[in-house]
């Protein structure tokens, strides 16, 4: 474990005391690797960093850590916590443009690592995200016209369950079912129609 430097101490201290919060415990490891990754654990009050080669990730990593420590967490949906919402990039973007991050380097390294950030910070009205917003949107749709169209490969049929080792399959079209659909197919009989690309 790496002393955590100098200006991450203070910029800790710096953003705690802006919003008057306790100070987390700060660990710090050094990776030779383009990125940075974090972790905030609120209840034992720690952030821990690992830091890749670029300064400027560095500090974007810290302050997306430091919006998590500000931001209490959201009440837990089905098990996942759904903690990049739109308080907490509300808080990580005004961190960022407080903290020295410029803009474009705040959206690019928020939305490589989560494609959702960009409609939040589109959203937050945040300089270029509507444009990054937009172009990723032609990007995904683009990809979507050079698929192959999905084609109806079995007509629909009512599902007959059938065991095949530790799977459970339609005897009809031979699609694994699981999950809640195998849960509901169980209690009472259903259809459904198997598409694919031929
Ligand atoms: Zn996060
Ligand atoms: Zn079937």
């Amino acid at each position: 474990m790496a002393e955590a430097p100098g200006w991450a101490h203070s910029l800790v201290l710096q953003v705690c005391s802006e919003a008057d919060a306790p100070l987390p415990r700060l660990s710090w490891r050094n990776r030779d690797r383009p990125t940075s990754s974090g972790v905030t654990r609120q209840s034992a009050g720690a952030i821990s960093l690992v830091a890749g080669r670029d300064p400027l990730d560095q500090r974007l990593t810290l302050l997306h850590e430091l919006a998590h420590w500000l931001t209490p967490l959201p009440p837990r949906r089905r098990g996942r916590s759904r903690h990049h919402d739109a308080a907490f990039y509300t808080r990580a973007f005004a961190l960022y443009r407080r903290h020295g991050v410029p803009d474009a380097v705040a959206l690019a390294g928020e939305s490589m690592r989560y494609p959702s950030a960009l409609g939040h910070a589109r959203a937050l009205g945040f300089p270029g995200a509507q444009a990054a917003w937009r172009e990723r949107r032609s990007r995904l749709r683009e990809r979507a016209r050079r698929r192959p169209p999905m084609r109806i490969l079995v007509q629909e049929h009512v599902v007959r369950l059938v065991r095949d080792g530790r799977w459970t399959r339609c005897a009809v079209c031979g699609v694994r079912v699981v999950g809640p659909v195998l849960r509901r197919l169980r209690r009472r009989s259903g259809r459904h129609v198997l598409m694919g690309i031929t």
